[in-house]
């Protein structure tokens, strides 16, 4: 069927922008049709999570401004409440009951044109304390601020500022003159450059126009506003508003459905006035374009209660998650802050080669959950050792005891071990296998009495963890060491290597490391290094000749050589380990990640005889190091499965199959305006990119069915090995999708 509403429809979820006359024409449409579609844009492309706030008056009446619907305006007699900026006690126990309450988000909102530079001081001293004493987020709505005044504000702890438009720039006057359209706006951008996140709706049925509604709604777009909330007016008895007509239900409808159309992402907010809306009308409101809403207490008309509200959201089919407000309130994520924190997603399983959503979607997994599930999630073999090991010990200690899983582990890793490397030290994670493995380098060097090399080298753009030392020895810029000063220890920074895998071997590299060597090894007890891949710095692939370079000039100048083989360890590359693309040994080498084929968190250090030998001959003769769950037998149980797993299936065929779809899928993208590189090495696919993605990219990839995280400029897929052709098709499908979010031309 093609009418205006299926027209604007299919072009609002191509993700077109709906002009003023479009609008106008949907206004017109009939009203179960615009319903239908408003609901179907609403479950596509608004938020999921259902959004409360609450709000509290925290300065009333006395306002100098003469807002026609407003009973705080002192213009006007009305029965409001007057007094001053509350104290921390009321503010306290307000914010105290929103969190009990099971609401993430608080605002306090002030009468009059704008606070005063004191206000404003013993607001932001209010605002503090309620970050001392909950974890809300805190919102702030005070009038016409100016941009020190809301830094001081931000600073503070508030998160967003709310300052309504109400009308359209061209209705307003008629409501306000005592202020305008302009002053808000630029108090709006104002808060945005002060760092705020922004919340901007207006009050409907003071008697303007649907073009007045829609022009509001195009203002609100142009300034790209997440938040918008909808009022229903209120007459309130004294207001000049007071005998204004009620809108009709059905009007109120069309508001929302209008807005879901020119504001497709936006929380739709519900906010005054909705009282005295039908259960029907709020429960049809909430299907069409409603997703947040302002609970409890609203201003001077009074608002439904928190309970009565969620019910009404549940009934209408969101899920509401209080598990979602509580770990955004409580549970800190990696690599985002606790101020606004980059939103989750709640997985309810894992399943083969997908993350199911607890609200149903199935995202293909791009990531292996960081390298690490190998096989895909779920697998049958290695949950039956896991369930068989626990039957007989889940841990026991190393220190002293040994046991079969540990041992049986160490036969299948050496196994496939680099030549030359014969002891295995277990640790428990990447980066703590990483900090034993530049111990040990020490020890051997403090050993032969070389009481100078206690330091490392290293190439620039590597990544070896986040524990003290081995972020020592992480880029310095993309391992952001600036933020702890001179906490962490200096190292030697070799260039990156410029030699790209597959092109041609650039001496270059060698004598930029030869130099650096010949300026410092008496200080050098290691160079560590990422063979093949440096990872999660930068997705670099470099040439094997460095690592033959490196070999040589570590022998050379009696470096010990390191291989941090966690990420690219057990197939990735389509080599078992990566250094079996430049043939040579390391003298230690780190694995971890997919040791365990994604069950349980292990990691090991492998070396030399020479080295463990060097190391224990000497006093303590002993390596220096025993974390207390070393070894764990339900890990190694893990860790045993999947290498078996793996010597089972043909992992070189399916990782060449793996390899060939990522580059029928990316490859398309080389060249494109916006990606500056694209580059497939085995199981591991990465798009470069001219500059940096935002969140909207990580939704984009979600909304398209696929789990994928890009970090700086760089966005990749590391898909499990078993992830079928049709899979791959769909990722890599879904991961251009994404992209086009980001404007290539995907
Ligand atoms: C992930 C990673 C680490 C750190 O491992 P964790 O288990 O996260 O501590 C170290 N080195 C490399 C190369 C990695 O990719």
């Amino acid at each position: 069927m093609h009418s205006i509403v299926s027209d604007a429809l299919s072009r609002v979820l191509s993700g077109e922008a709906l002009s003023r006359e479009d609008a106008l024409r949907l206004w017109d449409a009939p009203a179960e049709e615009l319903f239908d579609a408003a609901r179907t844009i609403t479950r596509r492309l608004a938020p999921r999570a259902f959004n409360f706030c609450s709000i509290v008056n925290a300065k009333s009446g006395r306002c100098t401004e003469d807002c026609r619907w407003c009973a705080q305006s002192r213009h006007f007699a009305t029965d409001a409440p007057e007094y001053p900026l509350i104290d921390e006690k009321t503010a306290l126990e307000a914010a105290r009951r929103t969190e009990a309450a099971g609401i993430p988000r608080f605002s306090f909102v002030t009468s009059g044109r704008k606070l005063s530079p004191r206000e404003v001081r013993d607001l932001a001293k209010l605002v503090r304390a309620v970050r001392r004493e909950t974890s809300v987020e805190v919102c702030v709505s005070a009038g016409l601020l100016k941009e020190e005044e809301l830094r001081l504000l931000r600073d503070a702890g508030v998160v967003r500022y709310h300052c309504n438009l109400e009308a359209s720039p061209d209705y307003f006057p008629k409501v306000c003159t005592s202020h305008t359209t302009k002053d808000k706006i630029e108090t709006l951008l104002a808060a945005r450059r002060a760092g705020l996140d922004l919340c901007s709706g207006g009050i409907i049925g003071m008697g303007e126009t649907p073009a007045d509604r829609i022009d509001l709604a195009l203002t609100l777009r142009d300034l790209g506003l997440p938040s918008v909330p909808i009022n229903l007016l209120a007459p309130i008895p004294g207001t000049p508003l007071e005998s204004t007509l009620l809108l009709s239900e059905e009007d109120f409808l069309r508001t929302v459905a209008v807005f879901r159309f020119l504001l497709p992402q936006a929380h739709l907010r519900f906010a005054g006035g909705r009282a005295r809306l039908s259960e029907e009308t709020v429960r049809k409101a909430l299907e069409i374009g409603i997703t947040s809403a302002i609970a409890g207490d609203l201003l001077t008309t009074v608002g439904s209660s928190v309970e009565e509200d969620k019910k009404r959201v549940r009934e209408a089919g969101y899920e509401l998650d209080d598990d979602l407000a509580f770990d955004r309130a409580h549970l800190w994520h990696p690599y985002t802050g606790t101020i606004d924190p980059t939103p989750v997603l709640k997985v309810a399983k894992t399943e083969g080669c997908e993350i199911v959503l607890a609200d149903g979607r199935r995202l293909l997994d791009g990531t292996c959950s960081w390298w690490c599930a190998l096989h895909g999630y779920g697998r049958e073999e290695l949950k039956r050792a896991m369930h068989e090991q626990i039957e007989t010990m889940s841990h026991v200690m190393f220190g002293g005891l040994t046991h079969e899983p540990a041992v049986k582990l160490g036969r299948l890793i050496l196994k496939h071990a680099p030549a030359g490397l014969e002891k295995i030290f277990y640790a428990d994670s990447g980066s703590v296998a990483v900090e034993v493995a530049m111990k040990a380098a020490v020890q051997y060097q403090m050993a032969l009495g070389r009481t100078t090399r206690t330091n490392f080298a290293t190439p620039r753009q590597g990544y070896h963890g986040d524990t003290w030392n081995a972020m020592s020895v992480c880029d310095p810029v993309s391992g952001m060491h600036t933020a702890f000063g001179d906490a962490l220890p200096g190292r030697f920074f070799a260039p990156a290597p410029v030699s790209r895998f597959d092109g041609d071997w650039n001496p270059e590299d060698e004598a930029a490391l030869r130099a650096l060597f010949e300026a410092h090894a008496d200080r050098i007890a290691a160079f560590i290094l990422e063979p093949i891949v440096q990872g999660a710095s930068a997705m670099w692939f470099y040439h094997p000749e460095y690592l033959r370079a490196a070999r040589r000039l570590c022998d050379e100048f009696g470096i010990l050589l390191i291989f941090d083989e966690i990420a690219t360890g057990f197939g990735r590359t389509g080599r078992y380990y990566a250094s079996e693309w430049a043939g040579i040994s390391p003298d230690l080498m780190t694995i971890g990640k997919g040791l365990t084929g994604g069950m349980l968190t292990l990691s090991a250090v492998l070396t030399t005889n020479d080295v463990a030998d060097t190391i224990s001959r000497a006093a303590p003769h002993a390596l220096m190091h025993g974390p207390t769950f070393m070894a764990n037998p339900l890990a190694c149980a893990a860790g045993i499965a999947s290498l078996e797993l793996l010597e089972k299936t043909d992992w070189q065929a399916d990782v060449a199959r793996v390899e060939a779809a990522l580059k029928r899928g990316l490859e398309p993208l080389r060249g494109k305006a916006g990606v500056v590189d694209v580059r497939v090495l085995g199981a591991l696919g990465v798009v470069e990119l001219e500059r940096a993605p935002d969140r909207s990219v990580t939704k984009a990839f979600v909304d398209a069915g696929v789990w994928a995280r890009p970090f700086g400029r760089i966005a990749y897929l590391i898909p499990p090995f078993v992830m079928t052709d049709e899979e791959l098709e769909r990722l890599t499908a879904g991961f251009r999708a994404g992209l086009r979010a980001h404007g290539i031309d995907a």
